[in-house]
Formats: C-alpha cells, structure tokens, sequence
C-alpha cells in the first residue's frame, strides 16, 4: 500500500487547487468552496487546505476576504514585487507593455497551442457572445474584484510561457488600480469584440502565428484605450464615429470601461 506523506499530501493539494484556476473552473473573481468541502474532494485534512489555500494566496491567485470567504484574484501567479515595480511606470508605459504581451502571446499560442487549448478558446468565444465590450479589464459593479475575458487569458495558456502568462496577470492588475482605470475607455463595442477574437481563433485554429500577430494588433489597438491629459488619445489611431463617442464620455467624466 501506498504510504502518502504529509509534505506529498500537501502539494496534491496545491496541485489540485491550482488546476482548478488555471484552467478557469474556478473564474477569476468567483468564490471558491468552503474548507470542509475542499477537505472533503480532495480527501486531505482541513489543515492542508489551510496551508495550500496560503501558498496560492502568497502567489497572489487567491485572496482570503474576512467574513465573507477565499476568492480566485488571478489565474496565474502574481507578484507583489512585480506590483510594486509596475506602480512605478505610467500607464502609457503600462499599457504598451500589455500590447506587447498580448501580442507575443497571440503568436507563441499559435505555434504551441493543443487541441484543448483551442476547444477551450473556442468555447470562451462562445461564452463572450452578446458582451457589449471585449471584457478584458472588465470590474464587478463594486470596482473590486475583477474578472478578467477568459479568452483573453486563455491565449497565454495556450502560449505555454509561464513569464508571460505571469507578467500579464499583473499587468492586468496595475492597470485596475484606481489610478489607471478611470483613464481608460474600451472602444471596441461587442460586435467588433466578436469579429476581432473570431479572427485571432481562426490564425491559432489554423496556426498561422502571423496572422495571429496581425490580428491581435488590430484587437489591442481600439479594445482599451487611453484619454491622457492633454485630451489625446493613446494609441491615436482612426476612430469610428461610435468609438470617438466613448473616448468623449471618458474626457467628459464618464468612465467607458466596465
Ligand atoms: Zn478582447
């Protein structure tokens, strides 16, 4: 018979609750079960759980709300040394950055995707159908927790680039802090959401890792966008009447991203 130690029991655990969020079973933003049920799944002690649940909380994917429960923070691990370097950039600096990641992951998930990677992109693709706006840096009503487009974070799975994968989960945060947000608008409105995914879906689909490159592009350019002080915008790209609106609501004090 199999003897488990404590220390093996332990990373089951941890193995088993990372999964969990990394393959989005568990969404970010979502509560996750109550200790005595965790105990129960994985047939461990509650102690264990206790300790894993602080080993993802360390890394930033989970976060322990007193009184009201552990909820999913990042589908990847995070951390809060990357948050203190990032706090130091502006958020021009800060979004090129996610540009650039998201399209260095749109080409890596191209050449490195499997077959469940795409079944799972293209299963978020459907799930995204009917947003108003691609949901990438999207808030709860409170502005607290976030969530972020499963398909969006799908992509750096699909990568299989752990530092990329991690670099942009705290990206995504940065440019969630209070200081940042109100300054961006997201202008792409659902249906050009829907066009521009399809289009990066079908480059991985077929592995056509430069048009994943192009495609990608052309999404990041009008999906979040920044209205800086000087009442430009960032990327200043050609704009369609309907975008121009929502970057106006954003320098008239009304925050376009949801
Ligand atoms: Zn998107």
């Amino acid at each position: 018979m199999a003897v488990t130690t404590g220390s093996e029991r332990a990373r089951g655990a941890l193995s088993y609750l990372r999964r969990k969020i990394s393959t989005g079973e568990w969404a970010v933003g979502e509560r996750i079960p109550i200790e005595p049920e965790l105990a129960d799944q994985m047939g461990v002690g509650r102690s264990t759980v206790r300790e894993a649940v602080r080993s993802l909380a360390s890394m930033g994917m989970l976060e322990t709300a007193p009184g009201r429960g552990t909820f999913v923070r990042s589908a990847s691990p995070t951390s809060s040394l990357l948050d203190e370097f990032l706090a130091d950039f502006s958020l021009e600096e800060i979004l090129s950055y996610r540009r650039a990641l998201e399209v260095e992951a749109a080409q890596q998930a191209a050449l490195h995707r499997s077959d469940e990677d795409l079944a799972a992109l293209e299963q978020a693709t459907i799930e995204e159908v009917g947003c108003s706006r691609c949901p990438v840096l999207s808030l709860t009503d409170s502005g607290e927790g976030a969530f972020d487009s499963r398909f969006h974070r799908l992509i750096f799975d699909a990568a299989k680039n752990r530092l990329l994968a991690a670099l942009y989960a705290g990206i995504n945060d940065q440019l969630r802090t209070p200081q940042h947000r109100g300054r961006l608008a997201n202008v792409a409105t659902g249906a050009e959401m829907e066009r521009d995914h399809q289009r990066v879906l079908e480059a991985i689909r077929k592995r056509d890792f430069i048009d994943a490159v192009h495609a990608m592009v052309d999404h990041v350019d009008h999906d979040v966008v920044i209205v800086n002080d000087q009442q430009e915008v960032v990327p200043p790209l050609a704009r369609t009447p309907e975008q121009q609106q929502r970057i106006d609501d954003v320098r008239d004090g009304r925050p376009a991203i949801v």
